[in-house]
C-alpha cells in the first residue's frame, strides 16, 4: 500500500508556525474591531483583507481552510460547523426553488433526509440513483438540474463509484458535481477526477478522535476561458465571476449560504481539527491496511463481510484500479438478524457502539435500529440496510486484536 508522503509534509508544515507560537492561535472572538471607519468600509467592500465578523470568517478557521484547499488542489475552502453544514452550504449556495438534484450512490442518512425531507419542502426535487446507473443519470439531467451529488464510497452499502465517468457526464451536461469525500480524504482527489466541489465532515477521520464537530467545503477555480459555470444554468454566479474571477465560488458560498444560514465553524473546533490533520496520513495508512486484513480474515472465517477488497464484491476490480489508497475505515458485517447483531454488539469488548466513523478507536453500530430507523422498507433496500447489518469503522488498535474480539463475539 503506498503512503501519503506529500500530505505528511503539507499538514505538519501547514499547521505549525516557524515563528512565535508553533501551535495555531485560537482567535476566540466573535467580532473584530476595525479601528477606523475607512478600514471598516474597506473590509466590507473587500479591498482590505481583515476579519469582518466570525460568522463570515475567522483567522483560526482560515488556517484550516487553507490547508484543506491545498489538500484537494482547490482555489479555496469554507469550513463549517458540521459535515451537514458543509453539504447544506454547498447545496444552498447553488439552489433555488424549482431546481433539481441528482444524487448518486451512498448515501449518508443525514444527506438523504436533507434531500428527501428538507429540500423538498422548499420546492427542490432529488432523484436517487445507484452508482452504476450511468445511462439513467445522464437521461435524468434537465435544465433544472443544478447539482449532481456523489459520495466517494457508499456508506454503508460499500459500493464504489466510477468518479471519472460520473464527472464526465456532469461536465458534458454542464452541471456541477459535488463529491462527499468524508470517508476518503487524500485517498480520493475528487477535483483532479473532474469534480467541482468537495464536501467533508471533518468530524470523522480528519479530526479522528471525536473531539470536534466540523465540516469543510473545497471549491475549484473558475477557468479563465471557457467554463461550464459561465452558463445560463448558473446565472446567479456571473456577478461573482465578474468580481472574484477564479475565486468566484467562495463569495458565492459565503453570500448565498454562510452569511444567512450561519453554519460557520468555531475557532476552537478548527484548532482541534488541525491537530487531527497533522496525523491524518499516518492514521489513514494504518487503518486502510488494517481494514483489508480484517475484512479478509473475518470473511475466511465464514462471516458475511462486505468490503470491496474481497473478490466477491461487485466493485472489486474498481477497488483495485481506482482506489489504490483504499476506501476508508468502513466495512459491514451482516449477522442475518437483529437478534444476532445485538448479540455480537453485546459481546464485543473492543468496539465502541456509536454513530460516528473514522475514530482512533474501532466503532460499531447496528444500522436498522439507529440511523435508518425512520426509513421505510423500500428506502432501506435502496441503501442496502438489512436487519442484521452492523457497520464497523476500524480504528488504530492492533488488527489481530480486532479480529480475535470479533471472532469471539460472533460465536
Ligand atoms: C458524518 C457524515 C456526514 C455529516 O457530518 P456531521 O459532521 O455529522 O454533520 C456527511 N457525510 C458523510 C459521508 C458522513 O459520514
Amino acid at each position: 500500500m503506498s503512503s501519503f508522503e506529500k500530505f505528511c509534509t503539507k499538514f505538519v508544515q501547514g499547521v505549525g508556525s516557524k515563528e512565535g507560537a508553533i501551535s495555531p492561535v485560537i482567535t476566540s472572538s466573535a467580532s473584530f474591531a476595525y479601528g477606523t471607519p475607512e478600514i471598516g468600509e474597506g473590509i466590507f467592500d473587500g479591498s482590505i483583507k481583515k476579519p469582518l465578523y466570525s460568522r463570515m470568517g475567522n483567522p483560526t478557521t482560515a488556517r484550516l481552510e487553507t490547508i484543506m484547499a491545498d489538500m484537494d488542489g482547490g482555489v479555496g475552502a469554507v469550513a463549517t460547523s458540521s459535515g451537514m453544514g458543509a453539504t447544506s452550504l454547498a447545496c444552498m449556495s447553488l439552489l433555488s426553488s424549482g431546481d433539481a438534484i441528482i444524487s448518486v450512490g451512498g448515501l449518508f442518512g443525514g444527506t438523504y433526509s436533507f434531500f428527501s425531507e428538507t429540500l423538498s419542502r422548499f420546492g427542490i426535487t432529488t432523484d436517487f440513483f445507484d452508482v452504476d446507473a450511468l445511462e439513467e443519470i445522464e437521461s435524468a439531467i434537465s435544465e433544472k438540474t443544478k447539482i449532481i451529488f456523489l459520495e466517494s464510497v457508499g456508506n454503508p452499502n460499500m459500493r464504489l463509484p466510477d468518479i471519472k465517468a460520473i464527472a464526465a457526464i456532469a461536465n458534458n451536461a454542464g452541471v456541477i458535481l459535488i463529491v462527499d469525500n468524508t470517508t476518503t480524504p487524500m485517498s480520493v482527489e475528487p477535483l483532479s477526477l473532474g469534480a467541482d466541489i468537495v464536501v467533508y465532515s471533518t468530524t470523522k477521520i480528519i479530526s479522528g478522535n471525536a473531539s470536534a464537530l466540523g465540516g469543510c467545503v473545497v471549491f475549484r477555480a473558475v477557468n479563465e476561458g471557457e467554463d461550464k459555470l459561465k452558463s445560463e444554468r448558473y446565472d446567479f454566479l456571473q456577478k461573482f465571476i465578474k468580481g472574484a474571477g477564479a475565486m468566484a465560488l467562495i463569495p458565492n458560498a459565503k453570500k448565498r449560504a454562510l452569511r444567512d444560514f450561519g453554519m460557520s465553524a468555531s475557532a476552537h473546533a478548527s484548532y482541534q481539527t488541525m491537530l487531527g490533520l497533522e496525523t491524518l496520513p499516518l492514521r489513514m495508512e494504518r487503518i486502510i491496511s488494517s481494514v483489508d486484513f480484517i475484512a479478509r480474515t473475518l470473511y475466511n472465517h465464514g462471516l458475511k463481510v462486505n468490503h470491496p477488497s474481497l473478490e466477491t464484491h461487485p466493485h472489486h476490480n474498481r477497488y483495485i484500479s481506482d482506489f489504490k489508497h483504499g476506501c476508508g475505515s468502513l466495512f459491514t458485517l451482516d449477522m442475518g438478524s437483529k437478534e444476532a447483531a445485538f448479540k455480537f454488539l453485546n459481546n464485543t469488548k473492543l468496539a465502541t457502539i456509536t454513530a460516528n466513523i473514522g475514530d482512533s478507536r474501532t466503532l460499531a453500530l447496528h444500522m436498522a435500529s439507529t440511523i435508518y430507523r425512520d426509513f421505510d422498507a423500500k428506502e432501506k433496500e435502496f441503501l442496502g440496510i438489512t436487519e442484521g447489518l452492523i457497520r464497523i469503522s476500524v480504528g488504530l488498535e492492533s488488527p489481530q486484536d480486532i479480529i480475535n474480539d470479533f471472532l469471539e463475539s460472533a460465536k
